[in-house]
Order: structure tokens, then sequence, then C-alpha cells
């Protein structure tokens, strides 16, 4: 096995912290014109292939757009803040989301759009706004490492490695 600074290159689920600079509208594959809000942005995902080149995946900009968050991770204004990591083998994408709609303090919260990454879901989406400070980024992640057992946050500059450019 590969050496791995980040301990993550098993399979396992994850929430995807992203920051929108400002509103971004687009047409999104099937689901069809989105609107996104300013601020931050949690996508919930699983890498059956493993966390780590999932997420170095993410914060690459060159790459074909296949997945519906491709659309956000390639667009002008979009970082990548970083993510909360679960190698739980039966933590779905959903527990996730459902987690952060339930962050005390954060009324903003709201799964859109509607199906956003989840067309093979029974779900609502997988996309989740959670308002337009940053600082709630914190809030968010300590909220779902505490909920959830086994939560790991890895930052940005954690994901992100001169390798992998
Ligand atoms: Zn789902």
């Amino acid at each position: 096995m590969q050496d791995d600074d980040t301990g993550v290159d098993e399979a396992g689920t994850y929430a995807l912290f992203l920051h929108l600079e400002e509103e971004l509208q687009m047409q999104v594959g099937a689901l069809g014109p989105c609107s996104f809000p300013m601020g931050v942005h949690v996508y919930a995902g699983s890498a059956m292939g493993g966390l780590r080149a999932r997420l170095a995946r993410h914060v690459r900009r060159d790459k074909r757009v296949h997945w519906h968050v491709d659309r956000l991770t390639t667009a002008t204004g979009c970082r990548v803040l970083g993510a909360v990591v679960f190698t739980s083998p039966v933590l779905q994408e959903c527990d996730i989301i459902g987690s952060l709609e339930g962050v005390k303090g954060v009324d903003d919260a709201e799964v859109r759009p509607p199906r956003f990454g989840a067309s093979d879901h029974g779900c609502r989406g997988h996309l989740v706004w959670m308002g337009e400070e940053a600082s709630i980024t914190q809030v968010a992640v300590a909220h779902l490492i505490k909920g959830i057992t086994g939560g790991r946050w890895l930052s940005g500059e954690e994901i992100w490695r001169p390798e992998d450019r």
C-alpha cells in the first residue's frame, strides 16, 4: 500500500465543504437550471474506491465533468474548504445530510437543489446549503464529528498535494 499521510486510502463516505464566493446559476444535467446561493454548501458522497483519490479529484479543477458536484468544483469562485471523512461501511450520504440539517444555530440549512447528486438514491438530495457565513463551517464540522462516530476533518491543504496537480 502507498504511503498516505492523510490516512484515508480506505473506502468511505464524506462531507465535502465548499464555499461559493457569489451566487451561481447554471444547468446541472437532468436537473435543469439550478441556483446555488453564495456561502457554504456541503456535498455528501461515498468513495468505494478510496477517500483520498476521490477528495483529490474534487479539489482538482482540470477534470471531465461527470457528477453533478463537478459542476460546482469547476466553477469560478468555488473553493474546497475541506472534508469530514468517515470509514463506516454502513453510513449513507443521506445520513450526513440529515445530520447537517439539525445543526443548532444554523437556521438556513436547506437541501437544495432537489435531487442534486442523488440520481441513484430515493432521497431529497446530497447537497445542503448551510448559509452565507464561512464561519458556519466550524460549527457544522464539530456537529458532524460529535454526532457521527469516527469522523475526521481534513482541510483543503491536507487534501491537496502537489503530485495531484
Ligand atoms: Zn441519498
